[in-house]
This record gives structure tokens, sequence and C-alpha cells, in this order.
């Protein structure tokens, strides 16, 4: 197993009071001056998952002080109950709209500070450069600057409610298969994402950048290793990027058993190590090895480093003041609610009943907000001459609905632990990444009761049963109207689900889909296909189909998921979800692949990272690949009304480069050069305005509704970038008729590639192309100019 190697950056730099943060940092200096070797090692090492959370630190009862609460997920309170199921992040970002990604942050954060909880582990933002993975559901899709931006907006919103929100999982914890063996010390099988530094910065770090500039305070390491290196023993990364380059205020801890040393993850740069046993054992669900669960590579292991010289004392003391200064900057130090449930195991199913369970109902009136960007986060792929919006005043005398997906799970919806099956309709994936549904509306009950609300006599028939072909066939023979519910599933690799060891196996439909999709829509004229699924799956098979009228792809919409669909299909909802990933013809179009197998019992699987900045539809587009629906990508109902793609209709402005506002594009700004003058996500010149786009939106349909203008960035000749990279955007809300202008501002860092040798961001010289479209290839305007040094 040969491969690049990771340097050594040492030693772990201490936290600087300075910027934003100096107030809350000079408290936990002072806070932490005070305690005790024992005390800062109590708050660093975990006290395993048999605690109130999935996560606990230790206490110093000397000080009243609990110690912290860490729990899961990134949508939602995890393993309690009266908590809500949030979409999960994949439908944050596929609906493009700020305003909604951050009050979904708001309400996970408020709910997780009505449970106690003090840290948050979300929001996820690895990238789905494998359009399998497993995990890729949880976070923000396959584009860096869409998931930097919604991992800032989320954790702004988890942190309004003084909740440490974690950003997660630090770095290229791109698929599951071979993450890491189970804590088996320095030995333990686990891939390593080898990725050049260019690409590390520009695609894979570029998230957690923006999440650091943005405040979080924590960031999990990965289980994988990093150029050889475990995350979690990375100096590069943690000491190098986060600590030096990006100035990162807050801690660094470990994923749940990632450590495989002890001195080598402290002298990284890693503060706390979580749930600070070494290893999982080997049970049906995982559980901790009960003859590794007492023993940890921190806890009074780390005391001995610290008494045999091996980690400096003031090693420790800057883990804790780390720790202590997200604290004291989220205001934890103020009426900070107490743990109010104990969650036994992350294993456990009893945990909401455990006696320590207050039952606090944290839900609030977030199921408004979860139904709306349920329906906001729907893309609709295909509307045939106006199919939808389903008109209510005049519907179908015979509605057949079919597949399991429309109906509930017959074991309940919690009915398996941590999500692990695909039964019934697929509203999360499985795994850490979870919350127990409070309720689960699912699509069937919700069109049912719709439909007789509006049209009484409307017939619905149904089947669930997703192999009865001959009742399809029947059922489908009769209706005027069809809809056929299939979905995708995929998750943590704990669990198997199906032969999916977390990453899916595939990119077809579950419980044949397509046989189902084809068998009802070759006897049904009409046929709807709506789609709950975990990322990218190939539609090939029907997606032609005249008989195929109309299809939704809805993703893990929540606890929500039926009203949400009822919200689209009746119009009351215009679709303005966009895709965050591109959808193949064929699976073999993406430009990586999850690695399924070890043949030569490698120890490190090295997984080249060869495509380096081609993720996604930068491949597609470097190569000339046709996708069946490109990154950016949906319609509304305005536009199947005009019959045009979609509602943004503009044409090249006419006008030079100086253009003033009015002009229907105008660019201004010339693009200063980068200093770098340090601060919290690297030099502040970084974030400054280089460019800002103007335009005008006309919506020429007969709807109202949003659109999402994309800005994309043609860099240089010679710049060594893909084709167009995505660099803003903006969902906006246009009446029918109506002109609207919108402005997006580029950055510096917008218009930047890292330059290796110079180790900094870059602004390259030459003739630079900003594209603004309703997709990454439907282009309604571009402007060039000439950036010089
Ligand atoms: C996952 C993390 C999660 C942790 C605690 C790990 O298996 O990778 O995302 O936060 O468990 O449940």
């Amino acid at each position: 197993s040969t491969g690049p190697t990771s340097p050594l950056i040492l030693p772990s730099p201490n936290v600087t009071a300075t910027g934003p943060w100096s107030k809350s940092i000079l408290r936990a200096k002072q806070f932490t001056s005070g305690l005790t070797l024992p005390e800062k090692i109590n708050l660093t090492t975990g006290i395993d998952v048999n605690g109130r959370c999935v996560g606990n630190s230790g206490s110093i009862p000397r000080l009243n002080f609990a110690g912290f609460c860490l729990e899961d997920s990134p949508l939602g309170v995890r393993l309690t109950d009266y908590n809500s199921a949030f979409p999960a992040g994949i439908n944050a970002a596929m609906s493009w709209d700020k305003d909604l990604i951050l009050q979904r942050g708001q309400a996970m954060g408020a709910e997780h500070r009505g449970k106690g909880v003090n840290v948050q582990l979300g929001p996820m933002m690895n990238l789905g450069r494998d359009a399998a993975a497993g995990r890729n559901w949880e976070g923000f899709g396959a584009d860096p600057f869409l998931a930097g931006v919604a991992s800032a907006l989320t954790i702004q919103g988890i942190q309004s409610q003084g909740v440490i929100a974690c950003a997660k999982h630090y770095i290229g914890n791109e698929q599951e298969h071979f993450r890491s063996g189970s804590g088996g010390g320095e030995n333990s099988v686990s891939y390593s994402s080898d990725i050049d530094d260019r690409t590390l910065h520009e695609v894979y770090a570029w998230p957690f950048a923006e999440s650091i500039k943005a405040g979080v305070g924590s960031v999990m390491c990965a289980y994988n290793r990093i150029n050889g290196t475990y995350a979690c023993e990375n100096s590069k990364i943690i000491n190098g990027i986060a600590k030096e380059e990006l100035d990162f205020k807050g801690f660094l801890l470990s994923d749940w058993a990632a450590l495989e040393s002890g001195a080598a993850s402290a002298l990284a740069g890693t503060d706390m190590n979580q749930p600070g046993f070494i290893g999982y054992g080997i049970g049906p669900q995982n559980e901790p090895n009960p003859s590794t669960a007492n023993n940890s590579f921190w806890g009074e292991a780390l005391a001995q480093m610290v008494a045999n010289g091996t980690v400096p004392e003031w090693r420790v003391d800057d883990m804790v003041v780390r720790i202590m200064s997200a604290y004291y900057e989220m205001g934890q130090d103020k009426d900070y609610p107490a743990v109010k449930y104990w969650n036994f195991c992350s294993f456990n199913q009893l945990g909401p009943t455990q006696p320590g369970n207050e039952h606090v109902n944290v839900q609030g009136n977030h199921s408004i907000l979860i139904r709306e960007i349920g329906a906001k986060s729907t893309v609709l792929l295909k509307n045939l001459n106006g199919t939808l919006p389903l008109n209510e005043k005049k519907l179908p005398r015979n509605i057949a609905i079919f597949g399991s997906d429309a109906g509930p799970n017959p074991d309940g919806p919690n009915g398996c632990g941590d999500r692990g099956c695909d039964q019934g309709t697929l509203a999360m994936g499985w795994g850490s990444g979870t919350a127990n549904f409070p309720y689960l509306i699912d699509p069937l009950s919700a069109i049912a009761n719709w439909v007789h609300e509006n049209s009484p006599d409307t017939m619905i028939e149904y089947v669930t049963n997703d192999y009865n072909y001959n009742q399809v066939t029947s059922l489908a023979t009769q209706a005027d109207l069809c809809m056929v519910f299939a979905n995708a599933d995929s998750g943590e690799g704990y669990i198997t689900v199906d032969g999916n060891a977390g990453d899916r196996n595939n990119l077809t439909l579950w419980h044949s889909g397509d046989t189902l999709i084809t068998t009802a829509s070759s006897h049904c004229p009409n046929t709807i296909v709506v789609l709950h699924t975990v990322g990218p799956v190939i539609l090939e098979k029907w997606i032609e189909s005249e008989n195929v009228t109309a299809v939704l792809f809805a993703g893990l919409p929540g606890q929500e998921s039926g009203n949400s669909i009822v919200d689209v299909l009746s119009g009351s909802v215009n679709p303005s979800a966009r895709l965050p990933f591109t959808i193949a013809e064929s699976a073999f179009d993406y430009s990586a692949n999850v690695v399924y197998s070890n043949p030569t019992n490698e120890i490190i699987i090295h997984i080249p990272y060869d495509e380096a900045l081609e993720i996604d539809y930068r491949h597609f587009d470097a190569n000339g690949i046709v996708p069946r629906f490109e990154f950016g990508f949906g319609l509304s109902y305005t536009s199947s009304a005009t019959n045009s793609s979609t509602i943004l209709s503009s044409s090249l402005p006419p006008t030079p480069t100086s253009a003033p506002v009015n002009a229907s594009l105008s660019i201004s700004g010339t693009g200063p050069a980068v200093t770098p003058t340090g601060g919290i996500g690297g030099p502040t010149s970084l974030y400054d305005t280089a460019f800002t786009i103007s335009f005008t939106i006309h919506n020429t349909g007969a709807f109202d509704g949003d659109e999402v203008a994309q800005v994309y960035v043609g860099f240089p000749d010679g710049s060594g970038e893909p084709p167009k990279v995505l660099r803003g955007f903006e969902k906006v809300w246009v009446g029918k008729g109506a002109r609207c202008n919108v402005q997006i501002v580029l950055r510096n860092k917008d218009i930047s590639i890292w330059d290796v040798v110079k180790q900094a961001w870059v602004i390259p010289s030459g003739r630079f192309t900003f594209f603004v479209g309703a997709s990454s290839r439907d282009i309604r305007m571009s402007q060039s100019v000439t950036v010089t040094k």
C-alpha cells in the first residue's frame, strides 16, 4: 500500500485571543488556569456512550460543572422523543433557499437546547464525491460552494440558540466501506483519501473553511485517513489547515472511537476524544466492546503522557481553552438547560424510555417549517403538457397509487433501529444521522385525504406490495391517473440493509422500482412518478416514456412527507427546488466511485482522488458528457405553462463591463489582490467583495414562482479550473409577468485558486467569464472581464 504522505505540522497552535472570540477565549484561559490536570483531562475525554447523551465529557464536581452533552444528528435530536424529524441535509440543499436553510438550523438548535444538548453533531458537509456513498444525504450535495453556504447558514442557525454546532467529518470521509476498523489501534484497516493540496483546499476543505468563517464551535475529525495518516492524527489538516491557516478558535473532537493512538492525536491538534473508549465491538449492533469499554487512549493515559513528557501540559491546556471558549462564546454559562433525557446507548431502542428521560416536548411549531421545506425541496424533473399541478376542482374519477414508498412502514416509522431498513415511505436514511419520528405522514394517506376532501366521488385504489404486478396492471388499466412511488436508501456503514453496507451497491431504485414504474406506466398513459431517494438514481428505463407524464424528485423530506407532496401536487407550492448533484444517464459517467473491495487485504486502502477538481458536474462539463439532469436543474409550474424550461428569462446584456446597474447584467469591482492578514477563516481580504453581478429576472410564465439564479465562474485559460464552478446563487420570488433585479456578490475567494507553491489563495490574471443561469447547463447570460495584475 503506497501512496502520498501527509506532512507533519508541529507544534499545535495555541488559540490566540484575537478577533470576535477574544473575550470568550480570555475567560476560557482564566477558567482553565484554575483547574488541576485531572480536571482538565476530564473535559477532554468522553466517559462512554452509556451516559446521558451519545457523547459525554467528564465533569468537574468541585465546580459543579456537569460536563458536555454531545448528541446527533444533522437532522434533529437523535435517540429521544417529542422531537421533530427535519428534512435531511440533502433536502436543505435541494431547496437552494438560504432563508429556509437558516430557519431549519434555528429550529434544530432550539430542539437540541431544549433537551439540554451542548453540542449538536452536525451539520455534515462531506461532498458526495461518489454518488453511491452512504451518508451523502446527511450533507448538502456535490458542490463545495453550495455545501459551504448551506453549512454556514445551518451553523448560524444552530448557534443562534446557544448550541455549539459541529462541522463533520473532517475530511475526505467520502465513503463508508473501510472507513475504519473498530478502534484496533495503528493497524486498524481504514482507507486513505489521497487528495492533492489544491483539491483539498478548493473542494473538500471549502465547506469546513466556510463553517469556521461562520464561527463554528467544533469540528469533528473523521474515521478515514488523509494521504496516509488518520484524520485525527493528521497534523497537516488539523494544526496546519484548521488551526493555522483558518485560525479556527474552537475545538476539534474525534469521531466516535476514531482515535487510534493517544500522543499522536493530541500532538496533531485533536482536542476532545469521544466517546472516550478505544473501540467498538463486533456485536450485531456494534455495541462497545465490553473488554475495551473502560480503556481509553486519553483519560488516565493522557495524564501519564503529560507526566513522562510525551505530551506537553500546554497542549492539554489548549484543548480545554478551546472547548471552554466555544462554551462561553455560545453563552452556555448563562441559564443553559440541563440534559433532559437519558440516551442509554446509540444502539439501544429503549433510549426514550430510560428513567432519566423527562420527555420534554421540544417540537414547538416546527412541523410548519418541515412541511414547507419538504415541498420547497421537491425537484420537478419532468412535466408533460402541464400534468401538474392537479386541478383540485377537477380531479380524475379513478386514481391508482403504487409502491411501498407511498405507504407506512408496517413496523411503524421508528420500527427499525436508527432507521436501518427500507420499509414504507422513505423520509430519512439510516445510521447516526437520524432522529426518531414523532409521527410520519405517509403520501398515501395524505393524498387520499386531500382527494377525498376535494372530490368525494373519486375512487382511490392502491397497491403497496411492490411485486404484485398483476394487481398493479389491473388497477393501472382502469385508472385515469396513476402515481408510482419508489425509493433508494443508504446510510452509515455499521448497518447493512438489503446487502448495502452503508454505501449503495448501485444507483438503481430499490424493490424493483423500475419494473413497478414500467408496469404501471405501460398500462396507464398518465403516470406521475414520485421518488424518495438518498441521492442520484438512474432513470433511463422510463424517463422518456410518454406515459410517464410527470416526475417529482422529493429526496428525504422528514416527518411531513405526505403533506409536503400534496402541497406540490396541488400547486399550493410551485416547485422551485434544484438538483444539488448530477443525475447521470449511466452510473459509469461519474468521475469517481465507492471502493467496495479490498482483495489484497491492505491495511491502508489508498483511494486516489485523481479526478481532482472535477467532481460531479465539473467532470461532465470538462469531458462533454451529457447528463440526464444536470446539477442545478429543476422545473417549475410556470415553465410548464410556457413550455420553456424555467422562469428565468433574460437576454445577453448588450452592455460593456462598466455598465450601470440598470443594465440587465452588470459587473462592478476589479478583484483586488489578496493580502494575507489573518483572521478566522483565513485572510479577511479573501472574504471582501471582488465583483457584484447584477441582472434582471423576468417571469414570463402564467404562475407566480421562485427562480434560483445561479452564478458560475469560468476562470482564465491555463488556470487549471473546470469549465465552470458555482460561486453564487439566490432564490428569488417573482410574480407572474414581473421583473426582479438581483445582485450576487462574488468574494475574492470565489475567484481565487489555491496556489500550492505560494501556499495561498491567488486570483489568476486573465479573462474571467461570469455565467448566470437557471442550472449549470441552462446559461441565460454571460459576460467576460479581464483581470490584470
Ligand atoms: C458517526 C458520527 C456520529 C457519531 C456519534 C459516528 O459513527 O460517524 O457522525 O456523530 O458516530 O453517533
